[in-house]
């Protein structure tokens, strides 16, 4: 059964709302960085250069939006990703609507990671940053319920095939780097 744009968004939503709960420190986790995950941090670099990844249907939330611009790359230009894939830049950081921000900037500093035996982890965003995040640096502890939802959230996530996909992929490489990362959960 096809699902319809009106019921995507409204799943998008409902996870934008469980996220809405929880944040990763008891305080405002920008105070300690100047906001550097929005590419405010007097560094050489902004996030209205780069592109923040839209979860499949999340465009949809984009679509009548000034704040932000909303973009697609072809599936050529990724050879993992077998969809269009959706970008959106931010004009104004670290302002912008909260309530439409990315699942991306919800969930960080934790993404998802699928072992080689098919265990679905949560682990620290250990990618190369053009920033540094202090709760990654310090390894600062991360709310029990920032963690928990977040779980939840990527759960339901990787239901849909595209998502598996690429968390796999992305998962694999990670391995086959032999990249450190951190197990949260
Ligand atoms: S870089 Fe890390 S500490 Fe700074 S705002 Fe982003 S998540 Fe919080
Ligand atoms: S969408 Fe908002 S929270 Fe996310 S990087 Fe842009 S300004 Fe920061």
């Amino acid at each position: 059964m096809e699902i319809t744009s009106d019921e995507m968004k409204k799943t998008i939503e409902k996870f934008y709302q469980m996220l809405d709960e929880v944040s990763p420190l008891d305080f405002d986790c920008g105070k300690l960085c100047g906001a550097a995950c929005c590419g405010t941090d007097q560094n050489d670099y902004e996030t209205s250069q780069l592109g923040l990844y839209l979860m499949p249907g999340e465009e949809l939330m984009y679509e009548n939006s000034d704040e932000f611009e909303l973009y697609c790359i072809d599936s050529d230009d990724e050879d993992y990703f077998q969809d269009e894939l959706y970008l959106v830049a931010c004009k104004n950081p670290p302002h912008c609507n909260r309530k439409i921000r990315p699942i991306q900037c919800r969930t960080f500093p934790l993404i998802p990671h699928i072992s080689e035996d098919g265990n679905f982890h949560l682990i620290l965003d250990e990618n190369e940053f053009p920033y540094e995040c202090p709760i990654i640096r310090d390894n600062m502890k991360l709310n029990d319920d920032f963690i928990q939802v977040n779980y939840k959230v990527w759960r339901k996530l990787i239901n849909n095939p595209l998502v598996y996909e690429l968390i796999e992929s992305d998962s694999r490489i990670r391995d086959e780097q032999k990249d450190e990362y951190e197990i949260i959960i």
